[in-house]
């Protein structure tokens, strides 16, 4: 064997990652709450009320696959590193598994498999004819060049190309990732199958056959649902203050379009900081200022602020457009808006869900608030297999139609089952899956 096909295979070896020993909790800590344990509660409040039989609903909770690939990736340094990579389908009872690819170091199974989840009841609740997946990788892509990004991801859909394709499981784009890494995916994918497959990602750049409206469709979803919230709670927009975690893809959008109604955000935080200004952070052109610097830190237009208290300030309403878990049952009862809308998925827990239903805190739950991205998703897999492209007021004005008739439903829902707008949506969702599933059949 040539001795570089050696050095480099011993190089292989000494930089896997150790499998951690067995691990020793002591009696002071605190385990992490479990996301897809979080999903099973919701899943059984809903069920609860639904009056399901108990075997059919152990069916819709668990996912239906979950793959497991460890991703060996050439470094630039010409190190190789082993990068651990997820894809869950959790239902494919609607239609092809869809859901986002997150590039995060704390990346989990059960994170990956509750995101999965969460997607089911999603598409149901938009009602589109997709079920519900979801991707992640274990990695730090803020510390990747753009090469390693780019070989980590051919890797990634090269391992997976088993389980994904138009028909049968759809990635998106998710934190950390982004358009680029969709276009990689594509082009793996089509150099496999010998011809373009524009249908297998979506959320891609426009010339390779993504949707016009697309990059801000999630945030254009929130803003429509906090709009339609605040008419039905009697909320003027014009006169109200808003906080936002997270000013990625989703946080900024929804912050802008709101901004042009007239609300003001005074608090807005990221995971290096968090301004404050009590007149409302001019939205344009922090968007501008992160456009270039890539943070919110140093902004002009604001002081600093803590950016663990922004959960806990005095506003109208609170947008969580970050990650999971933010709101939990040690903090919630510091929670003083009137709107919370989730752009997030799960930055609220269920012991959390009680405190703020018991503060007459309105909730708009995940599974509607954030679902515009998911909504506009399925219009660019429309256009990529009808081969026609749709102008940007023909996708907003489908959004907008698909976005209040959902949230029409689920306030319906919630109403006539004397709950939250959270397990109104569920109930909702789980319905939906669950028609199709009984007509369908169980196959054994
Ligand atoms: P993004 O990567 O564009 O932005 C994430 C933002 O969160 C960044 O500003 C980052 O600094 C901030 N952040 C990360 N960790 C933080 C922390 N600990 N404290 C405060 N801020 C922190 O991601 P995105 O696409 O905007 O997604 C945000 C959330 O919305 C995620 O939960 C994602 O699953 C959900 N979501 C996104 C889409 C979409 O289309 N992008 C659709 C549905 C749901």
């Amino acid at each position: 064997m040539a001795k570089s096909v050696i050095a480099s295979s011993n190089k292989i070896r000494r930089l896997a990652p150790r499998h951690p020993r067995r691990l020793v909790l002591k009696k002071t800590t605190t385990l992490p709450i479990s996301i897809f344990g979080n999903v099973l509660k919701q899943i059984d409040q809903a069920a609860k009320l639904l009056d399901l039989d108990k075997s059919l609903i152990n069916f819709i909770k668990m996912p239906r696959r979950s793959t497991i690939c460890n991703l060996p990736v050439r470094m630039d340094d010409g190190t190789y590193k082993i990068f651990v990579g997820y894809r869950v389908q959790h239902s494919i009872a609607r239609g092809p598994a869809k859901g986002g690819i997150r590039y995060h170091p704390d990346v989990t199974l059960d994170e990956v498999q509750a995101l999965a989840a969460w997607m089911t009841w999603k598409c149901a609740v938009v009602n589109i004819p997709f079920g519900g997946g979801k991707g992640g990788v274990i990695c730090d892509p803020n510390k990747m060049s753009v090469g390693e990004l780019e070989r980590l991801t051919r890797r990634y859909a090269a391992d997976m190309m088993h389980v994904l394709g138009p028909e049968s499981d759809v990635p998106a784009p998710d934190v950390g990732t982004g358009p680029q890494v969709m276009a990689w995916i594509m082009d793996t994918i089509s150099m496999h199958e010998g011809h373009a497959e524009p249908a297998a990602v979506t959320g891609k750049p426009l010339v390779l056959g993504g949707s016009k409206g697309r990059l801000e469709a999630t945030g254009r979803g929130v803003m429509i649902t906090i709009r339609e919230t605040a008419a039905r709670i009697g909320l003027d927009l014009s006169q109200a203050t808003a906080a936002v975690q997270g000013f990625g893809n989703v946080g900024s959008v929804s912050a802008r379009l709101l901004e042009e109604m007239g609300v003001k955000f005074t608090y807005i935080s990221e995971v290096n900081g968090a301004l404050h200004n009590p007149k409302g952070i001019d939205i344009k052109a922090l968007s501008d200022y992160v456009k270039a610097k890539k943070t919110i830190v140093g902004f002009k237009g604001a002081v600093k602020a803590n950016p663990k208290e922004i959960m806990f300030q005095k506003v109208d309403i609170l947008i969580p457009a970050a990650l999971e878990n933010q709101i939990t049952k040690t903090n919630a009862s510091r929670v003083k808006c009137k709107i919370l809308a989730e752009g997030a998925n799960g930055p609220v827990t269920p012991e959390a869900d009680v405190i703020l239903k018991k503060k007459k805190i309105t909730v708009i739950p995940d599974i509607l608030c954030n679902a515009g991205g998911v909504t506009v998703s399925y219009f660019e897999w429309v256009q990529n297999r009808l081969g026609y492209f749709w102008t940007e007021e023909e996708v907003n004005r489908r959004l907008e139609e698909k976005m209040v008739m959902a949230f029409d439903d689920v306030w319906k829902s919630s109403a006539d089952y004397k709950t939250t707008l959270r397990i109104g949506a569920f109930v909702l969702g789980i319905r939906r899956v669950v028609e199709v599933v009984a007509l369908r059949g169980i196959h054994s």
